[in-house]
């Protein structure tokens, strides 16, 4: 599954943003605006205006929101969700290749807040895999102490585990366990 370079790459950004939450089940990771500005740096969003107080409560509400859409179990649903999203932000489509970056579309408003762009960026990308008929590639981690969100990329849309916890080789390393035993 390949849903474009600029796709992915807003998706990684909000899986991250949604993955910084208490509803991982681990704490809060965005809890200041220093936190705030470490993971706008850290995924080089650019051309935002200084950050307030306001930003970081709007940041919060929105990962809250993105985070539905990784839960809805149809299409209907997500489209539900995300059209509210998407018809509070604004876009203005513009080719540009800034910081050493190949051409590519930003649809934020120059200057925009960190949550109007999170929207708009996130939204579209979101919108983008829905028509994709790939809806179902937005996850929730299947172990069993994890609530992190991920992309399946994989070819047989066969990823069920998130990998910022190893969640995976966790669960990987239990069931040998539970095999030695049965020995
Ligand atoms: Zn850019
Ligand atoms: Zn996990």
């Amino acid at each position: 599954m390949y849903l474009g370079h600029d796709t992915e790459q807003a998706i990684a950004v909000l899986v991250d943003l949604i993955n910084t939450g208490p509803e991982t089940g681990d704490p809060e990771r965005l809890p200041d605006l220093e936190a705030l500005r470490a993971f706008t740096a850290h995924h080089h969003i650019s051309d935002i205006g200084p950050m307030t107080k306001s930003d970081l409560a709007e940041v919060h509400e929105l990962r809250a929101q993105f985070r539905k859409l990784f839960e809805t179990t149809s299409d209907e649903q997500a489209t539900t969700e995300l059209n509210v999203l998407l018809g509070r932000s604004t876009a203005t489509p513009r080719l540009t290749n800034h910081d050493g970056y190949d051409w590519h579309i930003h649809y934020f408003v120059p200057g925009a807040s960190i949550g109007d762009h999170l929207a708009v960026e996130g939204g579209l990308a979101l919108a983008r895999v829905i028509s994709e008929g790939a809806r179902d590639r937005l996850r929730v981690c299947e172990a069993p102490d994890c609530a992190r969100v991920l992309l399946d990329v994989t070819k047989n849309s066969c990823r069920r585990y998130c990998d910022s916890r190893t969640c995976g080789n966790r669960l990987h390393v239990a069931a040998y366990r539970a095999r030695q035993k049965a020995i």
